[in-house]
């Protein structure tokens, strides 16, 4: 009698899903496109697919302009992305990458409803900044096809990805999304579930001494250069923030909060707070800690 092998062939992507076109999904379509993976790209606006759709373009004629993209390379990699406002295009995708909003509901609701739309051994995962996998894994009825793919922002430029194992999540997930990390010429590094994962419990006590300096009086400029020019980094705390998306950055601020409340209380008249309730949301808007053009 034949043994049926323990170890079955990692699952490969060959097409895959991406849900919400913004800096995010937007970033992850052009990855996975650029690097021989078709992608459908699904947003509830199409003023954000033409916008996730630019932005591909724009990063594909910036490598053409510096001599590290070919021409032909252009056409290739925008006909890989397929923008679509309906759930009924992504039937026949291997992967679900989940980048909308970050809050736990929109999320839920949106991992309950895409499960129901995709094949039953399709894997879905998400790439929240901050929601713990096994919170948003509760949506799912299969839990064990679910994980954490944690992009950096920007994603073309930032090799890192978190891929987060929940206490449901299986092997055979884990090893296709590492798979299908590594072909989009990513570094992954396999973490365990909690709010924030591993680089957000790093950055957040960070982002709460910045905001603890503004509160001391120091301006924010000062501290961006003293971290830039002096310090090293590519950017400070308040540009950071703009980059991301204050909105983003005060959904953020509630999850860690809630789950590391003495650790990392949030500051209800904290700047980001400040920005966000004045629909400062950054680059995203134009306007956040400083003005864009
Ligand atoms: P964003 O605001 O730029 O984009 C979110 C997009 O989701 C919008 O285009 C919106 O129209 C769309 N959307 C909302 N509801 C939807 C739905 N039901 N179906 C499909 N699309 C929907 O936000 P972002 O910065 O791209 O963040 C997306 C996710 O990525 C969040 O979970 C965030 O925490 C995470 N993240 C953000 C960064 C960052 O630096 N911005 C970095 C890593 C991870």
């Amino acid at each position: 009698k034949s043994k049926k092998s323990a170890k079955s062939a990692t699952k490969e992507i060959k097409r895959a899903g991406v849900l919400g076109a913004g800096i995010m999904g937007g970033g992850i379509a052009y990855q996975s496109a650029v690097k021989g993976v078709p992608v459908v790209m699904k947003d509830i606006k199409q003023d954000a697919l033409d916008l996730g759709l630019n932005e591909a373009a724009k990063i594909l004629g910036k490598g053409v302009e510096r001599g590290k993209v070919k021409p032909a390379k252009v056409a290739e990699t925008l006909n890989n992305i397929v923008p679509t406002l309906h759930n009924n295009e992504l039937e026949n995708v291997d992967i679900i990458v989940e980048a909308v909003v970050e809050n736990p509901k929109v999320k839920g609701a949106v991992l309950a409803e895409i499960e129901g739309v995709v094949a039953k051994d399709a894997i879905i995962t998400s790439n929240t900044s901050t929601i713990s996998i096994d919170r948003l894994a509760e949506n799912l009825k299969d839990p064990s096809r679910f994980c954490g793919m944690h992009f950096f922002n920007p994603v073309h430029k930032m090799p890192l990805v978190e891929v987060i194992r929940g206490k449901h999540t299986s092997d055979e997930t884990v090893a296709a999304v590492v798979a299908y990390a590594l072909k989009m010429g990513k570094t992954p590094i396999v973490v365990n579930d909690c709010p924030g994962f591993l680089v957000n419990r790093v950055l957040f006590p960070y982002f709460a001494g910045f905001s603890k300096l503004l509160d001391d009086g120091v301006n924010f400029p000062q501290i961006d250069k003293v971290m830039e020019k002096q310090f090293g980094w590519p950017m400070g705390p308040a540009y950071l923030s703009d980059v991301v998306g204050i909105d983003t950055s005060d959904h953020a601020t509630h999850v860690m909060a809630e789950g590391f409340p003495s650790r990392m209380p949030r500051d209800e008249n904290g700047a980001i707070a400040q920005l966000a309730a004045a629909e400062r949301y950054g680059q995203k808007n134009g306007k956040g800690f400083y003005e864009y053009s």
